[in-house]
């Protein structure tokens, strides 16, 4: 067994999620991801569990690992108690510890997402909170979001949000102190590290490219080609 599955040994999720795969499919069959992508968890393990420094390597660096939804039907239904789902989040968490995620297109839409999401989180205590959304961002929303988001104080209180305000109700205004508690979470539960490899490892790359982190982020949230999906030629 190479370095890499070494290094995969040692996360909890793979430690659960990865024993020995007869190649029966049946997770591929439960997969709503192998639906629409060009996905197949059978494949994912049964390639890991070969060990091969090289083919994980390729993994790691691939769309395949960002397509799954990771709702877990496969772990449910697997006759050998593997959790495809949960491989994949070992390797997620390895291709971006190492930088592998930024070869990939779907990999390097974890820029953006963090950006946006973590963020969010951090900022809001919401991974979509409606300050954070620019319409131009949202094109394929339609005229009727623009006017929203123009319109939000008024829009969110007719609708008995409790919008911007402290108090019960959707889209209060977080405390400080619970900001202050969701940012100690993500200290001890490796999110904040996290984000940070994310970063580093996509301005370097921005850097390789040419591009500001500003130029970057922009390409890999707009920028997404043809091939992933079932429906289309073959994945290149
Ligand atoms: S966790 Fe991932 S691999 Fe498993 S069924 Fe869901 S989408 Fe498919
Ligand atoms: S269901 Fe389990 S044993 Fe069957 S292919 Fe998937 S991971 Fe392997």
């Amino acid at each position: 067994m190479g370095k890499l599955y070494d290094e995969l040994c040692k996360d909890y999720r793979f430690k659960e999620g990865m024993h020995t795969c007869i190649n029966c499919g049946t997770c591929t069959a439960i997969c709503p991801a192998a639906e629409f992508y060009k996905y197949d968890p059978r494949k994912i393990v049964d390639m890991v569990q070969r060990g091969s420094d090289e083919e994980i390597e390729a993994l790691l660096k691939s769309d395949t690992i960002w397509y799954c939804g990771e709702c877990m039907s496969c772990v449910t239904r697997c006759p050998r108690k593997n959790g495809p789902g949960l491989v994949v989040m070992a390797l997620r968490d390895l291709s971006t510890r190492l930088g592998y995620f930024t070869e990939s297109e779907k990999g390097r839409q974890l820029y953006p997402l963090t950006r946006r999401l973590a963020e969010n989180i951090l900022r809001f205590g919401y991974c979509v909170h409606p300050d954070s959304l620019n319409y131009e961002d949202h094109l394929e929303s339609g005229p009727v979001f623009e006017w929203v988001l123009n319109n939000k104080k008024e829009v969110y209180g007719r609708l008995g949000a409790q919008y911007g305000k402290e108090g019960p109700g959707a889209l209060r205004k977080m405390p400080q102190k619970d900001l202050d508690e969701l940012k100690a979470i993500f200290d001890v539960t490796g999110g904040t590290e996290r984000m940070e490899w994310v970063y580093k490892h996509s301005e370097a790359k921005a850097a390789e490219w040419g591009m500001t982190p500003e130029q970057y982020d922009r390409y890999t949230f707009e920028h997404c080609s043809r091939g992933h999906f079932n429906t289309e030629g073959e994945n290149l």
